[in-house]
């Protein structure tokens, strides 16, 4: 905007008027003729007035004046050229006033005679009609100029042609009111928040929506207007479409008012602009389809069909991971029996109470379905590893099953007995398709059936064969535990130079029956029942018992014990304490005790792992990683794990001989343990050319049937006493 008013006198006295038009006595400065000889002061005069003319046409801006005395008035070439009169033209106040159109009038008379009266100046915006009759847009600007005694003698001032603003104002204007019509009467609501998450605008449907007025929002940061949204799935929505400057769009509910939402949010220079509508009535429909589709009416379980949609999913789970599930069909025995006698209605009664009964017997993620009539099927996934394990598992849910029918249904107040028959199948990515699956589950049903009802029966006999024999070993393993049926055997680890540097630990079963169990037969299910922390507390108090006696002679004081521990035992929260407490209780030297942990059992809670490492390190524990290779270590916390020792698991120590890669493997981890300051022991040493290797690689010490195989107490001493010729590798 021209600062228009400050620079009028300059306008209109260095204005070179064409004043050979005019007479009168108007007191003007003429032009100056070209031949004339200027002064510098003259010259700077015209120089300037030439600007002022190329400014005043570029800018459509010019000067006039009235002679109070004649009423005449004079305007410069670019005010003719506005009013579209030839240059030069001279007017009587009256004759110019006729330039302001009806609408106008009125108005200009009365600034005019303010400013001739009392000498009031003014500046606004009018508009005119020229002689042309075009309509134009004028910013006028007058002020009074009076003589030294304070007499008024002219009105001056200056007009510029501001049609070109006054259109664009316009079609801004109309723009933004159309802009705003839009959004108040599109369907959508619609919020805009500016970069800093100020809330600018929201259209009436927005107000509705989100139960605000614009009075207490806009202006507002919008996380203050609605802080449950904090943290959340919008927020996260709204920042990544600023941050990465892409739109985003997607349905979520809000939870404070109840509200489903359908969102598109689109990022530009200014902020977000957001439009959402209210699906709620959508997604109740929705959900009402899906229960009607998905779910029996009587029970509220999932029906046939989703429970179909189910295994399928679950088969197509198993292809990927390798991890077997479970099918359990469920046949109520006596249904028809009850039905018959007491009515649908009480029937109905039945099943629903059997289906509280079976969810209640596994864990929220499986599928208790009601297959039709008074046939339900469970569907267990994530059981293990081997179909052992998930046969035990589903033979357990199975026992589950059949207790918890054990107590009388209450049948609108009669006590009703019912039984089930049990059949499962165990699936994994090879089982074929559902309608297989289901149809093995079936017949191991009617096998339970046939064998007089209210039992369990496998598809498979062998697999139930296996599943009993588990179960038996898993009740033997308790009572091992209370009898004392556990040794252990202590295997030598030495160094490459032949000095023996300690012995591992390692746990066996003395069976009644079966004779020496060796722990990969029952660790597996000692973890899963729970029963590996009082056995791996025994290992541990028995490790260190004779490590306490070695401490006690000049000639074994030196030997380190190697102790296994389970993830489980490892996990507990008093793990710490317990190792602080078998330490203390049996007065072994807590620098001679090697902790051997696997891989896995790094994977989880990382920093927790190392908390507990170190606390033990700091008394002396050693830790070693046992079977390393085998796992998923990651090299990215390998070294931040205080770990004093890498055992090459055996598999590599054998494959160096044979095809494959272990013998790079064996350097890799020679290399890795060098950089990480950790000694390497090899594992499984059986022959003098593994041994050459081993040495051969760089690795410090080493363990196997070469060295000796795991020994009773009795034997490892005799083993320790026995003189040895260092080793020496023979290639
Ligand atoms: P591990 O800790 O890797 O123990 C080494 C296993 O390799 C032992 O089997 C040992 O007898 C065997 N072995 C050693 N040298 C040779 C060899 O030269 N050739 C062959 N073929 N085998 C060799 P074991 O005693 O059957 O133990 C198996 C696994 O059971 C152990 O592997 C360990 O993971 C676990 N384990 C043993 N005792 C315990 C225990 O007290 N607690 C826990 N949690 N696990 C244990
Ligand atoms: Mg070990
Ligand atoms: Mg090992």
């Amino acid at each position: 905007m021209f600062i228009i008013g400050s620079v009028i006198a300059r306008i209109v006295s260095a204005i070179p008027w064409r004043v050979d038009a005019l007479t009168g006595p108007l007191k003007m400065q003429a032009t100056p003729s070209a031949s004339a000889t200027y002064s510098i002061s003259q010259r700077r005069l015209l120089q300037s007035a030439a600007l002022l003319q190329t400014a005043g046409r570029i800018a459509r801006l010019g000067g006039w004046m009235i002679d109070v005395a004649t009423d005449r008035v004079l305007w410069s070439d670019e005010v003719c050229d506005i009013h579209e009169v030839p240059h030069g033209t001279v007017l009587t106040l009256e004759q110019a006033m006729r330039y302001y159109p009806p609408g106008w009038h009125a108005k200009a008379e009365q600034l005019y005679a303010r400013c001739l009266r009392e000498g009031a100046p003014f500046d606004e915006e009018m508009q005119i009609l020229t002689s042309g009759g075009r309509v134009v847009w004028v910013r006028a600007i007058g002020e009074a100029v009076r003589d030294a005694d304070g007499a008024l003698l002219q009105v001056q001032g200056a007009c510029q042609d501001i049609s070109d603003k006054k259109a664009l104002e316009f079609s801004a204007s109309q723009l933004s009111e159309r802009l705003t019509t839009t959004l108040e009467s599109i369907t959508d609501a619609f919020l805009m928040v500016d970069r800093d998450w100020t809330l600018t605008y929201l259209n009436s449907e927005a107000e509705r929506l989100l139960q605000c007025t614009r009075e207490n929002v806009v202006g507002v940061n919008v996380w203050t207007s609605f802080p449950e949204a904090v943290g959340g799935p919008y927020y996260r929505a709204y920042h990544k479409a600023m941050e990465t400057n892409t739109s985003v769009s997607f349905e979520e509910y809000y939870e404070p008012l109840d509200l489903w939402t359908e969102i598109r949010a689109y990022p530009s220079q200014e902020g977000l602009a957001i439009y959402f509508l209210d699906i709620s009535q959508r997604k109740a429909s929705e959900a009402e389809i899906h229960a009607l589709a998905f779910y029996d009416k009587l029970t509220g379980l999932p029906n046939r069909q989703l429970l179909l949609n189910r295994v399928e999913h679950a088969l197509e789970l198993c292809r990927r991971v390798a991890r077997p599930g479970a099918l359990l069909v469920i046949d109520l025995d006596n249904f028809k029996a009850i039905n018959d006698t007491r009515g649908h209605d009480k029937g109905d009664i039945l099943l629903q109470l059997v289906a509280g009964r079976l969810r209640g017997v596994v864990r929220d993620s499986d599928t208790v379905a009601r297959f039709g009539g008074d046939e339900f099927v469970i569907l267990l996934e994530d059981l293990g590893v081997t179909d052992v394990e998930a046969a035990a598992g589903a033979q357990a849910i199975g026992g589950k099953v059949l207790a918890a029918f054990g107590a009388p249904f209450d049948i609108a107040g009669v006590a009703e007995y019912s039984t089930p028959s049990v059949g499962i199948t165990i699936f994994d990515g090879g089982s074929g398709s559902v309608d297989d699956v289901l149809k093995r589950a079936d017949m191991a049903m009617y096998q339970s059936k046939a064998g007089g009802r209210n039992g369990i029966s496998f598809f498979d006999p062998d697999m139930q064969a296996r599943v009993s024999a588990r179960v038996a070993l898993e009740a033997d393993l308790r009572q091992a535990l209370a009898h004392q049926e556990f040794v252990l055997h202590y295997q030598p680890q030495a160094a490459v130079d032949g000095r023996l540097c300690g012995a591992e630990a390692l746990v066996r079963w003395q069976h009644p029956r079966r004779g020496l169990v060796p722990p990969s037969e029952f660790i597996a299910i000692a973890e899963e029942t729970g029963l590996i922390i009082p056995l791996g507390r025994w290992v541990m108090e028995t490790a260190c018992r004779q490590l306490a006696r070695w401490g006690a002679s000049r000639a074994t004081d030196m030997l380190e014990m190697a102790v296994n521990v389970s993830a489980y035992q490892f996990h507990r929260a008093d793990f710490v304490e317990t190792v602080l407490a078998v330490l203390r209780e049996s007065g072994a030297r807590p620098s001679r005790l090697k902790l051997e942990l696997t891989e896995s059992l790094l994977l989880k809670d990382v920093d927790g792992t190392i908390e507990k490492m170190k606390r033990l390190k700091q008394i002396g524990v050693g830790f070693a990683l046992d079977d390393f290779g085998t796992g998923y270590s990651s090299l990215s916390y390998l070294h931040r794990l205080p770990l004093d020792q890498l055992k090459i698991d055996h598999t590599f120590i054998w494959d160096a001989f044979r095809e494959g890669h272990g013998a790079a493997i064996v350097r890799i981890i020679v290399a890795l343990g060098k950089a990480l300051k950790m000694t390497v022991l090899a594992e499984g040493v059986e022959t003098d050319s593994q041994f050459s290797f081993i040495v051969a690689e760089g690795c410090q010490a080493y363990q196997g049937y070469l060295l000796s195989k795991p020994l009773p107490e009795a034997a490892l001493a005799e083993f320790i006493a026995r003189p040895r010729a260092p080793a020496r590798p023979r290639m």
